[in-house]
């Protein structure tokens, strides 16, 4: 006979670990697998303060805000640079593998079974699911896919997809000294060198995270993401490409989709839920994981597609026009970046959770025309897990 459990969470990376810790605390038995085999996620490593707060709303970690990203430096080849401080940081630049290891910990520590497996098969049981595991087969009531970009559970009950994907490549180095006054605590952004998205040099203390992000529908004009990620560095004056971890990154294209049936929800990349315009991730699997979780609690997962489309989803939409906008015209933005820097500013309030994508429409013609923005300050509050 197999074990049970109220839950399974399936895949321990943030989504899974926020929604595991958040059904644990409310006293239900978390069975989580984690299937990452000790690899670490390929990643920017790049937070938000939104997903910062979202992080430190299931537990504070002390050591989240040490790497303040005090200015972003916006460039292109052949394009117009800028250098744009901050005295408020919306972005900290993390170490991922060190904050998914902290997520993993305070699952434990909440009182999810952790088991390091892999979700090789789910099957309906009765009213719950069945769940066949690289350790055994368990039962649970409820189900969560939190298992990544590939997720078994999405594919296996149709739900989630990301239609907007980007492809991302990232290595890291250690921060050549000549670069370190430039790139030290900045959040390097050169746009017009890749298909559809950019290319970073974030400078973490003594590393450089070094990466790019392409659509991957549009990888073909450029000669593909590795030749555009060669020049980017060329351009940087920072030789070939090093040891290059590539995935891709789930972004939902707009289509009607289901992000539950039955018992079972999908979140974070399982659900295709990544950010389009900047490809940003972890805050939105763990507002989703969340979601998900607090929706299993009050036994009723339509709140979670409800909650879904009423944040995310929406956010979303607009996060997709201002990607279409900004990549497909960056010699245009650039300008616009250095004509008028409160519209960093406005990127930033977006990143610290104070505004959401949508009210640029409404605040970009206003000021265009002279008139005062009426922005909702408590716009994106719902990364402050209280609220979702
Ligand atoms: C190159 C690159 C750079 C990025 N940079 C950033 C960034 O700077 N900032 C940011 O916010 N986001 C970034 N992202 C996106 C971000 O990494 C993801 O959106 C985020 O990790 C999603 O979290 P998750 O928990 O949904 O999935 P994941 O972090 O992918 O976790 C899923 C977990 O499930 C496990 N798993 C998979 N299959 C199974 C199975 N069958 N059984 C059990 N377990 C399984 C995996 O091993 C993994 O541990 C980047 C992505 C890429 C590819």
């Amino acid at each position: 006979m197999s074990a049970r459990y109220d839950i399974i969470v399936a895949g321990l990376g943030p989504g899974g670990a926020a929604a595991a810790m958040t059904l644990a605390r409310a006293g239900a038995r978390v069975l989580a697998l984690d299937g990452s085999g000790g690899r670490e996620k390929p990643c920017g490593g790049c937070l938000s303060l939104r997903g910062v707060l979202a992080v430190e709303s299931l537990s504070p970690c002390p050591w989240l805000r040490d790497c303040p990203v005090a200015t972003l430096w916006l460039s292109g080849p052949g394009l117009p640079a800028g250098r744009y401080p901050t005295s408020e940081a919306g972005v900290y630049f993390v170490e991922r593998p060190r904050l998914d290891r902290w997520l993993a910990q305070e699952a434990r520590q909440s009182g999810v079974a952790v088991l390091p497996a892999k979700l090789r098969a789910i099957e309906a049981d009765g009213h719950g699911w069945r769940a066949r595991t690289s350790a055994g087969d368990f039962e649970a009531d409820w189900l969560i896919g939190a298992d990544g970009a590939h997720s078994l559970v999405a594919r296996g009950l149709g739900l989630g997809g990301g239609g907007w994907l980007y492809v991302g490549l990232v290595e890291e180095r250690p921060m050549p000294p000549r670069l370190a006054p430039l790139l030290g605590g900045t959040a390097l952004l050169e746009l017009g060198g890749a298909p559809g998205g950019y290319g970073w040099a974030f400078g973490r203390g003594q590393t450089l995270n070094l990466g790019m992000a392409g659509r991957r529908e549009l990888l073909g004009r450029m000669g593909g993401l590795r030749r555009c990620y060669g020049r980017f560095l060329r351009r940087l004056g920072l030789g070939e490409p090093g040891r290059l971890r590539g995935a891709v990154i789930p972004c939902p294209d707009g289509g009607v989709r289901r992000y539950y049936r039955g018992r079972a929800a999908v979140v974070g990349d399982a659900a295709g839920l990544a950010d389009p315009f900047l490809g940003e991730g972890v805050a939105q699997a763990v507002v989703s994981g969340h979601m998900a979780a607090r929706a299993i609690v009050a036994g009723d997962l339509g709140r979670y597609q409800r909650a879904l489309a009423e944040t995310l989803l929406r956010d979303h939409h607009n996060a997709r026009r201002l990607s279409r906008l900004i990549y497909g015209w960056p010699r245009l933005a650039l300008r616009a970046a250095a004509a008028r820097p409160g519209a960093i500013e406005l990127g930033w309030r977006i990143l610290r959770g104070q505004t959401r994508p949508g009210d640029l429409w409404k605040v970009v013609p206003r000021r265009l025309v002279g008139l005062r923005h009426g922005l909702d300050h408590a716009a994106a509050s719902y990364y402050s897990l209280a609220s979702s």
